[in-house]
């Protein structure tokens, strides 16, 4: 049965070790002139949009569009760098899944991330994993992760809707945006978030990491068929 699985980025298939915020806060100091370093706001489960809106705030201000504009142009290119530098590790298990569900015709994967999307594809390539995703929705075309899951299944599904969406993340944000678009929630504790955390947010299943390859698909495959039931049983009741 056709299944679209979503992924986070940051957290849950990889660790860019730092260059993501680095380039943030550089980007933030050409641009805006703040030189506000950081060390207090959570990256983890953000989007782009949110954070230099929120940052911007609390130095005083609103950002202009010209700015905002300004800020994810550069934001792509200090990353690239960053990234030349030192790649991102990806974690335990990622590069096998991916294969494998990518194998599998009636799976499309795709992405649900808080990047803006040069700087998300930026870092899949740079760890040559770009090519597993078909689609996906960014971080600057919606502060609330919730509307970005949204926007996706809606470019996913422009030609028919999937019998079960999964989303794949590693903070309560990706639980919530699970949630809010009906897909299994599955959680991974490689980011900043306790396995007992994730569950209490609501996730339906959390790994310590993906490496179990053949374990998270069948608990995909499990998920997939028991919501296609409570699906037909809900249609059938209604
Ligand atoms: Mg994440």
């Amino acid at each position: 049965m056709n299944t679209l699985v979503l992924f986070d980025i940051d957290g849950t298939l990889l660790n860019t070790s730092g260059a993501g915020r680095r380039s943030f806060v550089e980007a933030l100091r050409r641009v805006f002139h703040f030189r506000d370093g950081l060390d207090d706001v959570r990256f983890a489960g953000a989007t782009d949009l949110d954070l230099v809106e929120k940052i911007a705030r609390r130095n005083g201000r609103e950002p202009t569009a010209d700015e905002v504009r300004a800020f994810f142009d550069l934001l792509p290119v200090l990353l690239r760098d960053e990234l030349r530098m030192e790649p991102p590790h990806v974690y335990p298990g990622v590069r096998e899944l991916l294969r494998a569900l990518s194998a599998r015709p009636e799976i499309t994967l795709g992405l649900v991330t808080g990047n803006i999307e040069s700087c998300a594809w930026a870092k899949l390539e740079a760890c040559g994993i770009h090519e597993h995703f078909e689609l996906g929705a960014f971080g600057h075309e919606h502060a609330d992760r919730r509307e970005i899951a949204r926007l996706a299944c809606a470019r996913a599904e422009r030609n028919g809707p999937f019998a079960h969406r999964v989303l794949i993340g590693d903070t309560p944000s990706d639980v919530a945006a699970a949630r809010a678009i009906g897909a299994t929630a599955v959680a991974v504790a490689t980011g900043d978030y306790e396995a007992a955390a994730l569950a209490a947010a609501g996730a339906h299943r959390v790994w310590i990491d993906l490496s179990d390859t053949d374990a998270v698909i069948a608990h995909l495959q499990e998920a997939s068929a028991s919501g296609a039931a409570s699906t037909s049983r809900a249609s059938s009741n209604g």
